[in-house]
């Protein structure tokens, strides 16, 4: 065959070529996970800049977290290196608060306004409604109450101040209320994406449909089955009715699946299966990822399963296979050289964090814990924020905002202001936001409104990450631990509720969800034992598990505790 030259689309397979390699206009990329549907992406924009000629300042790539968004630069950055830096890569509500700063004026806002946290929104909506009940009434539903929620926007405006639901819905407002500025954007912003499409909200979708004319550059990628977001407004229907939206649209679905060993991902599938939205969905794993079954494990309790964890962890970093405990063997299933970040530990709420993360501190294991929870809510954190704001007046000689954060969280620890561990947690949470920022404390403030905590997540420190199912979106591991795959927490029940039909089918899309963050070993665990809301149960494991059978699963036990070979140890000195 005769040569070629080289191309951005090289490293792609022949689907991923053909959608990263159309031309223009709608495109819809629906794909499972694992199928490199955001590294099409990454590669459809590279080629785009650097080898079709579009403007780099002409693309926007929508993605949901600023982590992703990270991510994404980064890529772009070593594919294009002299397109990338003109590329706006950014979440929704951060475009939310660039088209709000350069619009500010028509806003009624300065170009400085700041966004009102909790407490902040909270303190407006009692002025304006007379009480903190009903004022939290109004924070929750302002629909229900339009003439207090005429009044605090007012009032929030009159302060400078929006607040975290307006970042989108604000522009919204411009841009229709104003068909020539849309005009003015849908021309600068030529060539949109947007990664997990499925769980964009109804002020999202509109934007994009302001953004973007029907026969526009859109490109939506997602996957229906990954949609998780519906507690927070999010609604898969979007994605659903694209190609109405979008006449002119082409669709691509990818169909290999390059992170996870066959038994991984059919068991993954069958697990969604009664909740698909995806009917009949074909997914062939590709990837040379061994092909250990998903490992089932029923523990005592909850500390017991928290030791499961930390010893299977110890037995796999001292390159052990799982399957071969018992004998010693050591065999080529690819757990020879893992380290700490090659582990994950899953759960479907944070509070489910506490067994795990005390069996790991006693087994000496180092680990990262991220949940999907926005920044500003965390303890600590407005303390700081507070702290933060007389810091530079008490003649601070640093200037940098890491410098000026380590001041604040100190202070903030001194005067008793939270308790030692919550302070500590946040500045932790904080320190890379700050690094990231530099000098600039304005950008900090705004970034650490818009963040959640899985943002500060680093992808490159040698610990053990422990995410919530909702935060381990779009990540992979090479061994992946779900615990707490018991009955009351997958599907999760609030006490006093049952879960309707829809919500059962998004907890297993997120239990499918997590599951296929796996690459080499998937363990799926669950306590006999738990206690629920201060006294102990007995509970039975989760409903959703009973689609797996016996050719994909094997029960496994507590390994016994491991010496670790002398390299593992130094490493953890
Ligand atoms: P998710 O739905 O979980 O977001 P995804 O479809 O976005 O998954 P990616 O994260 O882009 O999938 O890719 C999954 C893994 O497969 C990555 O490690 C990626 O590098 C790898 N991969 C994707 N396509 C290829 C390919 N053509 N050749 C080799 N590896 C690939
Ligand atoms: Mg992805």
């Amino acid at each position: 065959a005769a040569a070629t030259a080289p191309s951005l689309l090289d490293g792609l397979d022949p689907d991923q070529r053909a959608a990263a390699g159309v031309e223009g206009g709608p495109l819809l990329i629906v794909a499972g996970p694992g199928t490199g549907k955001t590294r099409t992406l990454t590669h459809r924009i590279a080629h785009l800049v650097a080898e079709r000629g579009v403007d780099p300042a002409r693309c926007l790539a929508i993605t949901f977290t600023r982590r992703a968004a990270a991510e994404l630069t980064d890529r772009l950055g070593t594919l294009a290196p002299r397109q990338a830096q003109d590329i706006t890569v950014t979440t929704f509500h951060a475009l939310g608060v660039r088209i709000l700063r350069e619009q500010h004026d028509r806003a009624g806002l300065t170009a400085r306004f700041g966004i009102a946290d909790a407490a902040r929104q909270l303190a407006v909506a009692t002025e304006v409604t007379g009480s903190e009940t009903e004022a939290r009434a109004l924070l929750a539903d302002r629909a229900r109450h339009p003439d207090h929620a005429e009044r605090y926007l007012k009032e929030l405006r009159q302060r400078d101040l929006v607040d975290f639901d307006d970042l989108v819905t604000l522009p919204v407002t411009l841009l229709e209320s104003d068909p020539e500025l849309a005009a003015s954007y849908r021309d600068r912003y030529r060539w949109v994406s947007v990664d997990e499409y499925q769980d964009v909200d109804e002020q999202q979708y509109r934007l994009l449909r302001l953004l973007v004319p029907p026969e526009g550059n859109l490109t939506a990628i997602g996957d229906p089955d990954q949609a998780i977001y519906r507690f927070r407004g999010a609604d898969v229907g979007f994605f659903l009715r694209f190609r109405q939206d979008y006449p002119a649209a082409r669709t691509v679905r990818l169909g290999r699946n390059y992170r996870s060993n066959p038994h991984i991902l059919d068991g993954a599938l069958r697990v969604v299966e009664p909740a698909t939205l995806v009917p009949g969905r074909q997914l062939h794993p590709m990837g040379s990822c061994g092909d250990a079954r998903v490992g089932l494990h029923e523990a005592a309790t909850e500390q017991a399963e928290g030791t499961f964890v930390a010893h299977t962890i110890e037995r796999l970093l001292g390159g052990a296979s799982f399957h071969a405990f018992d004998s010693g063997r050591v065999d080529g299933d690819g757990t020879q050289g893992l380290g700490f970040s090659d582990f994950a530990v899953l759960y479907r709420t944070d509070r489910q964090a506490r067994a795990v993360m005390d069996a790991l501190t006693q087994a000496g294991l180092p680990f990262q814990k991220r949940s999907h929870d926005r920044l500003r809510d965390r303890p600590g954190v407005e303390a700081i924020l507070a702290e933060l704001a007389f810091v530079p007046e008490r003649g601070a000689t640093a200037t940098s905002v890491r410098a000026r954060l380590r001041r604040a969280a100190e202070a903030v620890l001194e005067r008793g202001l939270a308790d030692p561990d919550a302070v500590h947690t946040a500045a932790g949470l904080l320190t890379p936001l700050a690094e990231d920022c530099g000098d600039d404390l304005e950008r900090f403030r705004t970034e650490l409104s818009l963040g959640v905590e899985v943002d500060t997540w680093d992808p490159r420190a040698d610990r053990v990450s422990l995410l919530t199912l909702h935060a381990s979106k779009g990540l992979e591991f090479p061994v992946v631990f779900l615990v707490g795959c018991s009955d009351g927490l997958l599907p999760l029940r609030w006490p006093g509720t049952e879960p309707d039909g829809e919500q059962v089918a998004e907890e297993r899309r997120l239990l499918f969800v997590g599951m296929t963050r796996a690459q080499r070993h998937l363990f799926l665990s669950h306590a006999a034992e738990r206690t629920v809301r201060g006294s102990v149960r007995r509970v039975s494991r989760s409903p959703f598990l009973d689609a797996l059978d016996g050719t994909r699963c094997e029960r496994v036990g507590d390994p016994a505790p491991r010496r670790r070979p002398r390299e593992t140890q130094l490493r953890l000195l």
